[in-house]
């Protein structure tokens, strides 16, 4: 596995890499995109990839213009060389970790607005998120070309917001959803959580519990503002949880619902552990 930190090196080992791939057939890229601090999840991305693709690479880049909370950026656990050593086990073939001066030489000036999908959920709580995340994953496709880029469905709105991005600007590349990987109590995996108390991460599968509670509520025909008011006091009876918000909308135009949809029905949900913001959603 070979590991990138520079733009111009890496652009010149998939040249190389394409270039070989000319005198027989072409070869296919599979791109996963991250943050680091790799865990199962990220590695099921990785694990997609290589199902398909000739070639997998993964970014991890901790990308300063996506958090609108410095804390947040500041805290965001950074483990380089242990990722490293879980890709290579993982079969990754490259590794793409640039420093915020490799990635973004100059501030980028171009702000990008996804309508009414960042208008709601972690667009309306986190400003400029979207813009950010649009940016990195815009700068990571060109610099890699891709014909296939991996994200989870935990980050379930950056998926939306990456398809709007792609069809937009003609990426010629398929976007990739892959199911939220959870652990044996069914909180989602993510490297936030390895900020939790063990008091906090005894807490954190309330947030699954709660939106599987609310899903079957809804199947067995309970109203959108019920469903919402069972969630918002089910956490509020934990004092360590403050909830963000909690709502129903489409699973694809990230719209909120009045009623289910089967099959795009999604319960998204994002609140605080303690110190910890923690988001979670089902789809059905
Ligand atoms: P992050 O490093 O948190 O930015 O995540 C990188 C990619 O991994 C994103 O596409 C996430 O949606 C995905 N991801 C994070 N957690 C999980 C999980 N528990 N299961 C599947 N994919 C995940």
């Amino acid at each position: 596995m070979q590991v990138f930190s520079s733009v111009t090196e890496l652009r010149s080992y998939l040249a190389a890499r394409r270039s070989d791939a000319r005198r027989s057939e072409k070869k296919t890229i599979g791109l996963v995109p991250t943050m680091g601090a790799l865990h199962e999840g990220h590695l099921a991305l990785i694990e997609a990839s290589r199902q398909t693709n000739d070639i997998t690479g993964c970014s991890i880049f901790v990308n300063p213009i996506q958090f609108n909370n410095q804390e947040d950026l500041a805290k965001y656990p950074r483990t380089l060389e242990q990722d490293c050593a879980l890709l290579d086990r993982a079969g990754c073939d490259f590794v793409f970790a640039p420093s915020a001066d490799d990635m973004y030489p100059k501030a980028p000036s171009l702000v990008l607005n996804f309508g009414p999908l960042e208008s709601v959920m972690e667009g309306a709580f986190r400003p400029g998120h979207f813009n950010g995340v649009g940016i990195v994953v815009a700068r990571l496709f060109n610099i890699v070309h891709p014909d296939r880029a991996y994200f989870g469905q935990k980050d379930l709105q950056q998926v939306a917001v990456v398809r709007q991005l792609v069809e937009d600007l003609a990426f010629q590349l398929e976007v990739v959803p892959c199911p939220t990987l959870r652990e044996a109590d069914g909180l989602a995996l993510s490297s936030r959580n390895r900020r939790l108390s063990p008091e906090e991460r005894a807490l954190a599968p309330q947030l699954y519990q709660v939106l599987t509670e609310a899903k079957e509520r809804l199947l067995r025909g309970e109203r959108v503002a019920e469903a919402k008011q069972f969630v918002q006091d089910y956490l509020a009876a934990i004092p360590a949880f403050r909830l963000e918000y909690f709502e129903v909308v489409h699973s694809v135009t990230m719209q909120p619902l009045e009623a289910v949809k089967p099959g795009h029905t999604a319960l998204c949900i994002a609140a605080y552990l303690g110190p910890v913001r923690l988001i979670d959603n089902v789809v059905f």
